[in-house]
């Protein structure tokens, strides 16, 4: 029979990320971003207890769990009002690609820091000219003897200066235009000819976006990840878990934004009564609520079929995952905003800056548009229409 309830283990690990993040909460993450400080003692703090690399293999450091609990953790940090951004890269797509395709070698010195949180590793696919089209991109790499050269520039960039190495996509140079046949490197950030400039972004948040620019960049061989003609099933082996865990992300914050204004809208009376027996606050609510489990029920499907090794049924789910999770998280704080009236847009509740927050999930890791698109067209069988 299917159960539409996690196994015991995950809802023991969701409790337990619950009080941690809970115990720093929002106020920690708020204050952090006001001082350009980085969230660094929930980071360690969450690798210590085994929580970063749940879904690592064991013999490295992992917790031999799979990107359904990395997503459990996320959405649960998030929901406590301490979501951390920079999962979504070092564990969730750089450890999913390392564990998956990456030599005994490259495991043994990548996945252990990276499952305790030691040691961060970013993912740079994004260019400026390339935008959503990725198979546009122009960073190349050449082989030199048995080394390798990149040059090129990625741009939005998040958490690269707290990372230690960048898993860089980029394309072989016989292969320099046409359909993407991506190669997937580690750059460890002091290479020399890797160089940095921060994105200053509207958006309070203490992690921060980069343009990265990679100038004769040298590699050893070994910093290749995987096969160089794979094509793309090995970039969607850590694409698909960043799209579970966008989702995760935005339905953490969903669920944070919706609890805060449910608290409020049973305390706060203006007509003798908590505003939360209008109905014109309460079904916004209601509304928002039933989306949330539906975007969640999708967030849990698609990372049950990832981990069963559906790399292409969780493709669909996980595009459809990100993209309600997407719209949920952005009608779910604009409910809470307008629930508190003017207090939504104090500093002091906090949820002002969810509103653009949110926005995040329609627009990364791949916009709702090109998840439209791409159900239209694999699910729908509709033509390609780009
Ligand atoms: C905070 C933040 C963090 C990020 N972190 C990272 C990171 O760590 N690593 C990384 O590699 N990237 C990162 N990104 C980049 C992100 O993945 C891209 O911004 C995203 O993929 C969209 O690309 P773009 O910004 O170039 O938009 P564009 O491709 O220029 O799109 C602009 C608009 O046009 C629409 N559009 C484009 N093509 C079509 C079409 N065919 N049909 C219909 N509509 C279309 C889009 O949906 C969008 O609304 C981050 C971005 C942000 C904002």
């Amino acid at each position: 029979m299917t159960q539409f309830t996690e196994s015991e283990e995950r809802t023991a690990l969701r409790d337990a990320v619950r009080r941690l993040a809970g115990g720093y909460g929002q106020e920690y993450v708020v204050a952090k971003a006001a001082a350009g400080e980085k969230t660094t003692e929930l980071w360690q703090d969450m690798g210590r207890h085994g929580f970063l690399g749940v879904n690592l293999p064991e013999e490295y450091g992992g917790g031999g769990g799979g990107i359904g609990d990395l997503a459990a953790v996320l959405e649960e940090a998030a929901a406590a009002g301490a979501p951390l951004l920079l999962m979504v890269v070092s564990p969730a797509i750089c450890g999913s690609i390392i564990s998956r395709f990456g030599t005994e070698e490259q495991k043994q010195r990548w996945l252990p820091g990276i499952a305790d949180g030691s040691f961060t590793m970013a993912f740079a696919i994004t260019e400026a000219d390339a935008g959503s089209n990725s198979h546009k991109i122009t960073t190349t790499a050449e082989r030199d003897g048995d080394a390798w050269v990149l040059n090129g520039q990625k741009q939005f960039i998040s958490g690269v200066d707290e990372a230690g190495a960048v898993l860089v996509v980029a394309r072989t140079s016989d292969a320099k235009t046409g359909k993407l046949k991506p190669c997937l490197f580690v750059v460890p950030t002091d290479s020399e000819g890797f160089s940095t400039t921060r994105i200053p972004m509207t958006m309070k948040a203490p992690e921060t976006q980069y343009t990265v620019f990679l100038d004769d960049v040298r590699l050893p061989d070994d910093a290749l990840v995987g096969d160089e003609n794979a094509g793309l099933l090995q970039l969607f082996a850590g694409l698909n878990p960043e799209r579970i865990m966008g989702a995760a992300l935005s339905n953490g914050m969903a669920r944070y934004a919706l609890g805060k204004a449910v608290d409020y809208v049973k305390t706060r009376e203006v007509w003798g009564q908590p505003i939360g027996a209008h109905q014109g606050i309460a079904h916004p609510l209601a509304k928002a609520t039933i989306e949330l489990e539906q975007s969640r029920l999708l967030q849990q499907k698609a990372a049950a079929l990832y981990d069963a090794g559906d790399d292409v049924g969780a493709g669909e789910f996980a595009n459809m995952a990100k993209y309600a999770a997407g719209e949920v998280a952005c009608s779910a704080t604009d409910v809470a905003v307008h629930s508190h009236g003017g207090n939504g847009l104090t500093e002091e509740y906090g949820l002002a800056n969810l509103l653009l927050a949110s926005r995040l999930g329609r627009i990364a890791p791949v916009s709702r548009e090109m998840i439209l698109n791409f159900v239209a067209m694999h699910t729908l069988g509709l033509p390609k229409s780009y």
